[in-house]
C-alpha cells in the first residue's frame, strides 16, 4: 500500500509499505478520508515527543472495513466506519471517573501508532473494545465522518465550559476548529455567538457559520465590542480557539461575572506563559479551564450531530 511517513521534522515521504494485518480482536480499515489536524501540522513542523518516527500520521479518519480480525465481533467487510482516534485504557483513575481525555495511558491512532495517511490502517483490539469504531449512516460522506474527532473536541469544550441556553459565547479564532466551536455552541443553545479573528480574509471565509457577529481586532477593540454586544456584562463563555497568549489575556477581560474562559488552543511550547490581572478572576468569580480533546462518547455525539444535517458542519 501507499503511505505517507513522517520521517523527521518537516520531512514527509510517500513510500510503499506492507498492508497491515488485523490483530486478534482488531480491524483493518481502508481509508477513504483523512483530515489534516493542527496536531499533524505541529508534529510536522516541530516534532512531537509521543510520536516515534518514522510514523504514518493522520487521526481524523473514516473508511470501510477491509478485514476483520479473529474474534472481532460486530463488524463486516465493507461496513462504513468513522474512527475515534483516542483509545482510552478504560481502567485508570480518570477513565473510571469518565474523564477519558485525561486517561493516563491514552493511545492515539496517528500519534502513538500508525494512522490514516495511508491506504489502510490497523485498528487495535482495544479501540474496538472501547467503541472507537463507529458505523457511519448512509447519507453522510466520508469527508464529513472524518470530522468527528475535531467536533468531539468542540463538544468537550462546550460541556466543560458549561454553555447553556441563552448564553453569549465568544469564540476567538476562526480557523476550522474555531468554526466548529461556533457550530457546537449553537447546538448547545447559545443565543448570540461572536466570532473574533484578526485576519479579515479568514473572517470572511468563516461567514458560513452560525455566528451572529464577526469581529476583527484590526478594525476595532474586541473587548469593547463584546462589552457593547452584552449590555456591558461581558460574555458568558469565551473559547480561545487559537494559540495566542494575547488572546487568552483578552478573554479574561471580556468574560462576564461567573463566566467561563476556555483555553482551548495550546500555546507554543517555548512561550507558554501569559500575564494577566488575577483580580479579574477574583472579583468576577470567573472560571478558567482548558480542554484539549474529545472522548469516544463525544465522538458518537459528533457523528449524530453531523448526520442530523441540522448544523452547518457539512459546510466545513
Ligand atoms: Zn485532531
Ligand atoms: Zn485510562
Amino acid at each position: 500500500m501507499k503511505a505517507a511517513f513522517l520521517t523527521g521534522i518537516q520531512s514527509i515521504e510517500l513510500r510503499e509499505a506492507p498492508r497491515p494485518e488485523p490483530s486478534m480482536g482488531g480491524l483493518i480499515v481502508k481509508v477513504k478520508a483523512c483530515a489534516i489536524c493542527g496536531t499533524d501540522v505541529k508534529m510536522y513542523k516541530y516534532g512531537y515527543s509521543a510520536a516515534k518516527l518514522p510514523l504514518i500520521p493522520g487521526h481524523e479518519l473514516a473508511g470501510t472495513i477491509a478485514q476483520v480480525g479473529e474474534n472481532t465481533r460486530g463488524y463486516q467487510e465493507g461496513d462504513r466506519v468513522a474512527v475515534a482516534p483516542n483509545i482510552p485504557c478504560g481502567v485508570c483513575f480518570y477513565c473510571q471517573r469518565g474523564a477519558q481525555t485525561c486517561c493516563e495511558k491514552l493511545q492515539t491512532i496517528g500519534i502513538h501508532r500508525d494512522g490514516g495517511f495511508a491506504q489502510y490502517v490497523a485498528i487495535p483490539a482495544q479501540a474496538v473494545k472501547q467503541g472507537c469504531v463507529m458505523p457511519v449512516p448512509e447519507g453522510i460522506s466520508f469527508e464529513e465522518a472524518a470530522l468527528i474527532d475535531p467536533v468531539s473536541c468542540a463538544i468537550n469544550a462546550a460541556e466543560l465550559s458549561r454553555i447553556k441556553v441563552g448564553d453569549v459565547v465568544v469564540v476567538i479564532g476562526a480557523g476550522p476548529v474555531g468554526c466548529l466551536n461556533v457550530e457546537v455552541s449553537r447546538a448547545f443553545g447559545a443565543q448570540k455567538i461572536i466570532l473574533v479573528q484578526r485576519s479579515l480574509s479568514r473572517l470572511k471565509e468563516a461567514e458560513f457559520t452560525a455566528a451572529d457577529v464577526y469581529v476583527s481586532p484590526l478594525k476595532e477593540d474586541i473587548v469593547e465590542r463584546v462589552t457593547q454586544e452584552t449590555e456591558g456584562r461581558g460574555a458568558d463563555v469565551v473559547i480561545v480557539a487559537c494559540g495566542s497568549g494575547q488572546a487568552q489575556e483578552e478573554a479574561l477581560k471580556m468574560v462576564a461575572r461567573r463566566g467561563n474562559v476556555n483555553l482551548f488552543g495550546g500555546l507554543p511550547k517555548d512561550s507558554p506563559f501569559i500575564k494577566f490581572n488575577s483580580n479579574l478572576i477574583h472579583y468576577k468569580e470567573a472560571f478558567v479551564i482548558g480542554t484539549h480533546g474529545g472522548s469516544t462518547r463525544q465522538c458518537k455525539v459528533a457523528l449524530d450531530m453531523i448526520a442530523s444535517g441540522k448544523s452547518k458542519l457539512r459546510n466545513m
